[in-house]
């Protein structure tokens, strides 16, 4: 009776649900042998070894080299060929594979047992003594290589050069002697960079492959992968030593992977490449050109029948897409290896949803096959081909999309390029909202600095747009109007072409290809509309942005910021006025100008957002933000004095002047912004809250459901607040006995102080509604400024450990997110009925998403173009 094995499963024993311990590729080559499928028989030395192996410095653990005897054994058999036999011998191949798939990042080496005996056995068994030469060839090599990391070229040197002296152009033409010779010196080669010969004890061989497949899990590459991809160094590798099959025995034999749908378009059809007379890592390695998988059914019709079959059983038991290693030994097919297959967001969705169609999965399994995040690639314009396109520059991809346009570099210039029919692309050192009118005429913005979360990335995402920002290699002339990077420099109305989901730019005029919601992303958002509690509502500032939110399925609105109002050329003027007033009665008489446009923004918002909530902020931002910058107004009055322009022109902007550097602040974040402006200059909320009352008025009489929620911003303590809600509800009252008609209103705030957050419960006497701002809230609960923190330090936290994800992107759910619970239970507790929701970047971000499923949140608002994304995150994380 044999002893229980720990360290060593053969492929028919073990338990293919074990992936920890047996791997990704043991775990699914023990499934495939055990339903039945041509596999080549092996067995699985288990992660476990692997973490003893390091554990005892990088040693094998006692019982294993016994076990592993047993294992090759019982494998002998199976094969019926023996390990190290001058007559019958058995071939492995020793392969690595960790619970978590590593394409690539460890080793493998095939070709195990050949000897200077066994490979004359092989060459008289197999009739082609080149094929063995080859072989014997192809494992001193990888050997050497693997083992002892010495490089390949000196082999592959060797190889060459045997060609040349004997006139031939391909491996193949090389006759039997010729390939004693290459394997003769191959053998010199190793003895010398290895130090010792190569070792002629096949158990031997075995031992130091297996070590060394071990050691390969902390190779560089494997550790920067791992680090990449956010993977635990704790999980190991296994090892798989498996019989040999040989797709280099001649034309009858090949070697290929496939993919069981496109992994591209997700269509269904075998999608894959093969290599006649080949061997494994032919077909990647690009030394031959492989072909169409289509051109098997020509050249081995049987093959290609199985081939079909096999896929057929694989996808049908896996319940999803395989990405196949199969090879064909004398017109017999082997399955190497299959895994579920990389896939792009558009196949993913695409075979998801066929594959409920087929039966093959439930409706809400299809939700788990996507990756919500990986979804927005679908959502936006993309750059068809980048062939021959040079690439200018690579910075942060900021805003997903492409555009194509040519640059300019001040927004001034951007609008009348655009107002010509020009596509433009806006270049700045940074964006300011100062530039927002630039932003909307151009097709797409580059910045030289400013992080994911910069002005310039938050309002490119807001509206769609393609933005690349962080782009420090390049540097603007703005006197000659240039920009170089490098050795390149380009003017302005060069073309560029830019691709904000790579955060690439390149030099020339790219075709754009148009985004399509296709039907399978739409069922699938159907689906996830039934399954999900959270509802997701839209940050929409203009009825644009309104219109794009419910095509993308908004429920609402959950943040329309009132600045943007403000922010278009032809209103600055008038807010500029208000601003620059001395007195009460002056801001009025500009106040009054903006009305009626605020009251036309807000009906028209009210009649998209028919019957839904809608929620309208007021003015957030500080004042100095609607004036030009210092710097700007100082060179404009040098020049304007050169000019000897008119004095009341001059005057006017020493006045600008003179306000801006009243206005400015130390800390403009923390400064007079937000309620606390509502506080100081009352007539302005009093004008916004008009404007709404009004707009309300006017959309219901035309028969427009108005659900409006009016929000104060910045709210830190509950006095604050009443000051506030009572002003505006008098207001509201005053509006509406003008009118004579009566509107419903909610007044709720936002909750982006910490404070607000720690007196939730007092807050929540005032407020029927909280919204967290979490990108405030974010920025104050780690003193992080969300304008600088990435540019100056994030990077280094990332570098260094210290942070693992961008705050401003994925919340905080241990610091801010705590704070927000507080808020939510502390809040409820005082007002059951207190509705709650997320507004901010966040609530776009599936992680983030989840969060606020956890803690019984209402709503997620989030960008236009990232509704999908949260649609299918929230169902996701209801699931
Ligand atoms: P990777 O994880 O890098 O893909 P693999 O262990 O899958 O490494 O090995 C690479 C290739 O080597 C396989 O795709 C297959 O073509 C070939 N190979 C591995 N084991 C065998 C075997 N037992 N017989 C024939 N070819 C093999
Ligand atoms: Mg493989
Ligand atoms: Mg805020």
């Amino acid at each position: 009776q044999q002893a229980r094995s720990v360290w060593v499963y053969a492929f028919d024993q073990a338990d293919p649900r074990d992936r920890t311990r047996l791997g990704g590729k043991g775990a699914n080559l023990a499934q495939m042998v055990q339903w039945g499928l041509p596999v080549p028989p092996g067995f699985t030395i288990t992660t476990e070894a692997c973490k003893a192996f390091w554990q005892a410095g990088e040693r094998l653990p006692d019982h294993l080299q016994s076990e592993v005897s047993m294992a090759m054994l019982r494998l002998e058999r199976a094969a019926g060929k023996r390990f190290g036999d001058a007559f019958h011998p058995l071939l492995v191949s020793v392969r690595s594979g960790a619970p978590v798939s590593m394409p690539g990042m460890m080793d493998t080496i095939l070709n195990l047992g050949l000897n200077d005996v066994t490979v004359r056995a092989l060459a008289y068994q197999s009739q082609n003594p080149a094929f063995a030469y080859d072989s014997y060839r192809r494992l001193i090599q990888m050997f050497a290589n693997v083992v002892f990391h010495v490089p390949l070229d000196p082999f592959e040197h060797v190889l060459q050069s045997a060609k040349a002296r004997h006139g031939c152009k391909f491996d193949g033409d090389l006759a039997a002697g010729a390939w004693k010779e290459v394997v003769a010196t191959c053998l010199r080669v190793y003895a010398e960079r290895v130090g010792e010969p190569f070792p002629q004890d096949v158990h031997t061989q075995l031992r130091l492959a297996i070590e060394a497949v071990f050691r390969s899990w902390r190779s560089q590459r494997a550790m920067v992968y791992r680090k990449l991809h956010n993977l635990s160094e704790d999980l190991g590798t296994a090892v798989n030593v498996q019989a040999m099959v040989f797709g280099n025995i001649g034309e009858d034999s090949g070697t290929g992977v496939i993919f069981t749908r496109h992994p591209a378009t997700g269509e269904r059809a075998l999608f894959g490449e093969f290599l006649v007379n080949a061997q494994g890592e032919e077909v990647v390695a690009g030394t031959r050109t492989p072909q169409p998988i289509a051109e098997l059914a020509i050249k081995m019709p049987t093959v290609y029948r199985s081939l079909i079959t096999v896929a057929h059983q694989l996808e049908t038991r896996f319940r999803d897409m395989q990405d196949v290693e199969f090879t064909v030994e004398r017109g017999r097919l082997y399955v190497l290896q299959t895994r579920n297959g990389k896939r792009t967001a558009q196949a993913a969705v695409k075979i998801a949803i066929d594959m409920v169609h087929e039966g093959l999965i439930q409706p809400q399994e299809a939700l788990l096959r996507v990756d919500a995040q990986h979804l927005r690639q679908l959502l936006y314009r993309r750059l068809q081909s980048t062939d021959g396109l040079a690439v200018l520059t690579k910075g942060l991809p900021a805003s997903p999309g492409a555009a194509v346009g040519r640059i300019v570099f001040d927004a001034n210039t951007a609008v009348a390029w655009a107002g010509r029919g020009e596509r433009v692309i806006l270049v700045r050192p940074e964006t300011t909202p100062e530039d927002i009118h630039g932003v909307l005429a151009a097709e797409g913005v580059v910045t030289l600095h400013g992080g994911m979360t910069s002005h310039a990335a938050v309002v490119a995402r807001g509206i769609g747009k393609p933005a690349v920002c962080g782009c420090d290699d390049l540097r603007i002339d703005m006197e000659k109007l240039t920009l170089c990077a490098g050795e390149a420099m380009l003017r302005e109305g060069d073309w560029v072409s830019v691709d904000g989901g790579m955060g690439m730019v390149f030099i020339g005029q790219g075709t754009l290809a148009e985004a399509q919601m296709a039907n399978e992303l739409n069922e699938l958002l159907a689906i996830a509309d039934q399954v999900r509690r959270l509802r997701v509502r839209a940050n929409a500032d203009t009825p644009e942005d309104a219109r794009r939110a419910r095509e993308f399925g908004a429920e609402g609105i959950g943040l329309c910021r009132t600045e943007h109002m403000f922010l278009s050329p032809a209103r600055v003027p008038l807010v500029q006025r208000m601003i620059l007033a001395t007195h009460a009665v002056e801001r009025k008489a500009a106040l009054d100008e903006l009305l009626p446009l605020q009251v036309a923004d807000f009906t028209e918002i009210f009649r998209v957002m028919d019957g839904l909530p809608v929620t309208i902020r007021l003015l957030d931002p500080p004042l100095h933000e609607f004036l030009p910058r210092e710097e700007e107004l100082v060179a404009n009055l040098g020049r304007l004095r050169a000019k000897a322009t008119s004095e009341s022109e001059i005057a006017e902007v020493e006045q600008l002047l003179c306000q801006a550097r009243y206005l400015r602040e130390a800390n403009p974040m923390m400064g007079l912004r937000g309620s606390r402006l509502g506080i100081v200059y009352p007539e302005i909320y009093d004008m916004q809250m008009e404007a709404i009352v009004i707009a309300a008025a006017q959309a219901v009489e035309s028969g427009i459901q108005v659900e409006l929620e009016v929000m104060l911003p910045l709210i830190g303590s509950t006095k604050e607040l009443r000051h506030l809600r009572e002003r505006m509800e008098q207001v509201g009252q005053a509006v509406m006995e003008r009118l004579g008609v009566t509107i419903d209103f909610r007044i709720g705030t936002m909750i982006e102080v910490p404070r607000a957050a720690l007196t939730a419960d007092e807050i929540a006497e005032d407020a029927s509604f909280f919204s967290f701002g979490t990108n405030d809230l974010t920025q104050m609960t780690y003193a992080f400024s969300r304008d600088d923190a990435e540019g100056k330090f994030l990077n280094v936290y990332f570098d260094r450990d210290i942070l693992s994800s961008n705050p401003f992107e994925t919340l905080d759910t241990r610091g801010v997110g705590r704070l927000i619970r507080w808020a939510v239970e502390s809040g409820k507790s005082r007002r059951p009925d207190l509705k709650t929701g997320v507004c901010g970047e966040h609530g776009g971000d599936p992680a983030s998403i989840a969060f606020c499923e956890e803690l019984g949140l209402d709503y997620v608002s989030c960008s236009p173009f990232r509704i999908p994304v949260a649609r299918i995150a929230a169902a996701q994380a209801a699931l």
